[in-house]
C-alpha cells in the first residue's frame, strides 16, 4: 500500500491503472521497461499499434546496447539522467529515437521511462548511412577522459575504416566487460574502480600498440578489433587479454567476460556489431565454464521467425485455425478410457499443421498464451457440454496451465467462468500444471492451487522426474495425479536402476494417496511393466496419438 500524504491509501493495481491512463494520453509511444528483466511493465496505445505488440523484442536490443546499460552506473535515483538514442528499428525497418530515462518504481524497483519517436512519421529521413554518420560527428573528442584510450565514437570510425580498407581480410569485433564492476567500486571505492578502468586501458595499449584498435566504449565496457584466419586466433587473442588482466596488483579478483561478432556482412552497421558482440557476451556471464561467446546467427533468425509468427497468431485466433486435438488415457488395471489431454495444434494458412513446440514457447515469451490457452479451454469446455447434449458419458478432459498463467491471470476467476458458462463439473476439468513452474514461488503457487482445489478441479503435476524438485515437490504440495515425464519413462526404463526409481516413485506416490499417470508410453514393454509398478493410468502412442475432436468421437463412443 502507498500512502498519498493524506487519508486515502492506494494499492499497487490503482497505481498501475492511474499511470497507465496518464500513458494514453502522452502523444509519443511510451512505455515502462523494467530495469533487470527489460520486461515491458506498460506500454501505451501508440506503443502497441507502431510495434504491433513487438515492442519487447526491441526493447531486448536496445537495452543491451552499452549507451542504456552504462546508465545502471551514472543513475542512481529517480529521474537523473535522459538519453536520446537513434537506432535502426529491424521490426519496423527503419530508425526511431529512443528517449531513455531511468525511473524509480514500485517495490522499490528501478525501471526506465521510454519515449520512442517515430523518425518517419516525424519527417525525419533516417537511413542506416545517416545513422553511421551520426554516430560519428556525435562526439568531437575522440578519446577517452578518463584513460586516454580512443572512445567509443572514435572505434566506430576505426573499425568501419579498417573493414571497409581491407576486403580481403576476415574481422571480428571483440567486446567485454568486467564481471560485477559495481561491486568493486561498492566495496573497494570509486577511485579503485577508476584504477581498474585505467589498469584495463594500459593493457590494451600495452598489447595491441600503436594500432588504435581498440577502445573504452563506456563504464566498464572495452571493445577491441582484429583480422583472423581462424575463429581459434580469435580465442587466443582474448586468452592473452583475459590472463594480463588477471594478473595484476589489486587485492581482488578482476574476471572478464568476452563477447565476439564476426564482421563478414559489410552491410551491418558498425554499432549494430558491437551490440550484438556485446548480447553474444552477456550469454558468458555469469557462466564459470564459459567466458566468451560468439553472436550467434540463429538468434536474429528466431528474431525474424518470431515476427513472422507473431503477425499471424491474432488473426489465426480469431479465424479459428488454432484447433484442440484430444489424446486418449486409458486405465490400466481395465483398459478403459478414463479421460484424454487437450493439445494444440495450429493450422497455418501457410505453413499447414504446426506442432505446439513451434509457438506455444515463444506464445510463452510475448503473453499470448494467455488468449491461446483460453481459447482452448474453452474450446474443452464445450466439447464436455456437447458430449453431455448427445447424451454421451463425457469424458475428464486435461488442459494445459502455462508459466505465464500464474503470475499474470486469475486463474480462478477465468476457469469458474468458463464451467458456469457450459454448465459443466469442474471436477471434468483437469488441470496439467508443468513441474518447473513449482520450483518459482512455490507457496504462491500452492495457495492458488488450493483454492482451485476446493471448486473441484482435478489438478496434475505435469513433466513429473523431468527436474530436480520432483521428491520435495509431492511432499509439499496439494495435487491430485502426477505424471511422470515421457522422457524420464523412455530413458530409464531400459535399465534395471531406472526401473527401480519408477518404482519407488510411484509406490511413493501411491503412499501419498496420488494417482500416477505416466505419458509417452510407446510399446507393449512400456505397458507391461507400468501395470506390474501399480501405475494407474497410461497416456502414448501404443495406445493412440493426439487427433481432432470428429476422430476422437468415432475413436471412443
Ligand atoms: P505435454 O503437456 O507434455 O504433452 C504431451 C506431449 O507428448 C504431446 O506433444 C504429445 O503429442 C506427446 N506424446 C504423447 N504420447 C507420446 C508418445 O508415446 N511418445 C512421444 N514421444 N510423445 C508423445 P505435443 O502435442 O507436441 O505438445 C508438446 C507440448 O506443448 C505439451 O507437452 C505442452 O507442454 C505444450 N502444449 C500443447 N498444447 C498446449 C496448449 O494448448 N497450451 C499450453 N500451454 N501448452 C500446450
Ligand atoms: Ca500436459
Ligand atoms: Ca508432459
Amino acid at each position: 500500500m502507498i500512502s498519498n500524504g493524506s487519508t486515502q491509501q492506494f494499492d499497487k493495481e490503482t497505481i498501475m491503472a492511474i499511470i497507465e491512463s496518464i500513458m494514453c494520453t502522452e502523444h509519443v509511444a511510451t512505455a515502462i521497461v523494467d530495469g533487470e528483466s527489460y520486461e515491458i511493465l506498460l506500454e501505451n496505445q501508440l506503443a502497441k499499434e507502431l510495434f504491433e505488440e513487438k515492442l519487447y523484442l526491441e526493447c531486448q536490443k536496445i537495452f543491451s546496447t552499452s549507451e542504456v546499460i552504462s546508465m545502471d552506473c551514472v543513475a542512481t535515483s529517480s529521474v537523473d539522467k535522459t538519453i536520446s538514442l537513434i537506432r535502426y528499428s529491424e521490426v519496423l525497418d527503419r530508425a526511431l529515437t529512443w528517449e531513455i530515462s531511468k525511473i524509480d518504481w514500485l517495490d522499490g524497483k528501478k525501471a526506465f521511462l521510454v519515449h520512442i519517436l517515430d523518425n518517419v512519421a516525424n519527417k525525419v529521413p533516417m537511413s542506416k548511412e545517416d545513422l553511421l554518420r551520426i554516430h560519428n560527428i556525435e562526439e568531437k573528442n575522440c578519446l577517452d577522459s578518463l584513460t586516454h584510450i580512443p572512445n567509443y565514437s572514435m572505434f566506430y570510425t576505426n573499425a568501419e575504416q579498417a573493414i571497409l580498407n581491407n576486403p580481403d581480410k576476415s574481422y571480428a569485433i571483440v567486446v567485454f566487460d568486467i564481471d560485477k564492476f559495481k561491486t568493486i567500486n561498492d566495496l573497494y571505492g570509486m577511485t579503485n574502480g577508476d584504477l581498474v578502468l585505467k589498469f584495463i586501458a594500459d593493457t590494451l595499449r600495452d598489447l595491441f600498440a600503436e594500432e588504435d584498435n581498440y577502445a573504452r566504449m563506456h563504464s566498464d565496457m572495452f571493445a577491441f578489433y582484429i583480422p583472423y584466419g581462424k575463429k581459434g586466433d580469435i580465442i587466443k587473442s582474448i586468452e592473452k587479454i583475459r590472463k594480463r588482466i588477471e594478473t595484476n596488483e589489486f587485492d581482488f579478483h578482476i574476471n572478464t567476460s568476452y563477447g565476439i561478432f564476426l564482421a563478414d556482412d559489410l552491410s551491418v552497421p558498425i554499432n549494430l556489431m558491437c551490440d550484438r558482440a556485446m548480447i553474444a557476451g552477456r550469454t558468458a556471464k555469469g557462466n564459470v565454464l564459459k567466458f566468451c561467446a560468439f553472436y550467434d546467427e540463429q538468434f536474429r533468425e528466431d528474431m525474424l521467425r518470431a515476427n513472422e509468427i507473431e503477425k499471424d497468431m491474432h488473426k489465426s485466433l480469431e479465424n479459428g485455425d488454432f484447433k484442440m486435438y484430444l489424446q486418449p488415457k486409458y486405465r490400466l488395471s481395465n483398459g478403459e478410457l478414463c479421460g484424454a489431454e487437450v493439445l494444440c495444434r495450429w493450422l497455418h494458412p501457410e505453413k499447414g499443421l504446426m506442432p505446439p513446440m513451434e509457438f506455444i514457447p515463444l506464445f510463452e515469451k510475448n503473453g499470448f498464451i494467455l488468449k491461446l490457452d483460453e481459447y482452448m479451454w474453452e474450446q474443452a469446455c464445450k466439447t464436455i457440454r456437447g458430449w453431455i447434449d448427445e447424451g454421451r458419458q463425457p469424458i475428464p478432459l486435461s488442459v494445459n496451465i502455462s508459466r505465464y498463467h500464474i503470475h499474470h491471470n486469475d486463474l480462478e476467476k477465468v476457469l469458474t467462468n468458463l464451467v458456469k458458462k457450459y454448465d459443466i463439473s469442474t471436477s471434468m476439468l483437469t488441470l496439467e500444471i508443468t513441474e518447473s513452474l513449482f520450483l518459482d514461488k512455490p507457496e504462491e503457487l500452492n495457495r492458488e492451487l488450493v483454492k482451485l482445489q476446493n471448486l473441484g478441479f482435478k489438478l496434475e503435476v505435469d513433466d513429473f522426474g523431468a527436474g530436480f524438485s520432483s521428491l520435495n515437490l509431492i511432499r509439499n504440495i496439494t495435487v491430485d495425479t502426477i505424471k511422470i515425464d515421457r522422457d524420464f519413462l523412455d530413458s530409464e526404463i531400459a535399465s534395471e536402476k531406472g526401473k527401480i526409481v519408477i518404482n519407488h516413485t510411484i509406490d511413493m506416490a501411491k503412499d501419498l494417496r496420488l494417482q500416477v499417470i505416466a505419458e509417452g508410453v510407446e510399446t507393449k514393454e512400456h505397458v507391461d511393466f507400468l501395470k506390474n509398478s501399480r501405475c494407474d493410468i497410461a497416456q502414448g502412442f501404443y495406445f493412440a496419438r493426439p487427433m481432432p475432436l470428429s476422430e476422437f468421437n468415432k475413436f471412443s463412443f
